[in-house]
């Protein structure tokens, strides 16, 4: 059985007060939670004053990015040991909004996933279909093609390490959600993809999130498809009580 996993995107928000304030409450609200992996992605200011208050937690800390060179003339880039040092265990890749601001592409999501995994790091690598690509039914080759690129030469032993985070990009910070018949349709492929690539073991093994709009509200109907392992969450994870209540809503319908 696969443990679901929620993190928490917090994108270019919170001071090193604010972050502390959410992860407080964070804390006070999900101690008790023991079936769901939790994990915040603050920006990098923030890291290590989080760290230092999740030692004592069952949250975990992850950063929303990180560079393929480990040091040197980089200017404004930060390495997967820097992220290591400063108390990460997670790295969000090739986020959508990288790939459109940042000019990432599949090549360069491939460069950091084989960093991350050096250094230690759990990949969450994100894939996913624009609308126009959805509209032209290209979803599947789309996401077909981020996953064979950014996953090229990573070995089966890796490949199980990782998280995949499908996050079609229409539906993030849009308020518009993939139903989750569609969602689990691509989880499906996806998986299928990684038993097609690696093995039936390791796509058995390894867990897809969704990302896209999710609030408290459409979590349940998500996390109730077979393959929706857990959720990557923008918008709704910048306040400790929805971000709670969906990790509390995602605990209840896994565990039945
Ligand atoms: C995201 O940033 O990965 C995301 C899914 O954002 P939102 O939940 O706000 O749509």
């Amino acid at each position: 059985m696969r443990r679901p996993i929620i993190a928490g995107n917090w994108k270019l928000n919170k001071t090193i007060p604010e972050a502390i304030e959410l992860v407080n409450g964070l804390k006070r609200n999900l101690y008790k939670i023991e079936n769901v992996d939790t994990i915040v992605c603050p920006p990098f200011t923030a890291l290590s004053s989080i760290a230092e208050i999740i030692l004592s937690s069952n949250i975990k800390l992850g950063a929303q990015d990180l560079f393929w060179e480990e040091k040197g003339a980089f200017t404004g880039e930060v390495s997967g040991p820097m992220l290591k040092d400063a108390g990460c265990s997670f790295v969000i890749i090739g986020h959508s909004e990288r790939r459109q601001y940042f000019a990432e592409t599949n090549e360069t999501v491939n460069k950091k996933l084989k960093a991350a995994l050096k250094a230690g790091l759990t990949p969450i690598v994100c894939v996913g279909e624009k609308l126009a690509e959805r509209e032209s039914g290209k979803t599947f080759d789309v996401v077909k093609d981020h996953v064979v690129s950014g996953f090229k030469e990573i070995g089966d032993a890796d490949a199980r390490k990782c998280i995949i985070a499908y996050e079609p990009v229409w539906a993030i910070g849009t308020g518009k959600t993939a139903t989750p018949e569609q969602a689990q349709e691509v989880h499906e492929f996806i998986r299928n993809l990684f038993s097609k690539l690696y093995s039936s073991q390791t796509a058995s093994l390894i867990r897809i999130q969704y990302g896209g709009s999710v609030t408290p509200e459409n979590i349940a109907a998500l996390m109730a498809k077979p393959d929706l392992d857990g959720a990557l969450v923008g918008g709704a994870s910048l306040k400790p009580d929805s971000f709670s209540e969906l990790i509390k809503k995602t605990s209840e319908v896994k565990a039945k």
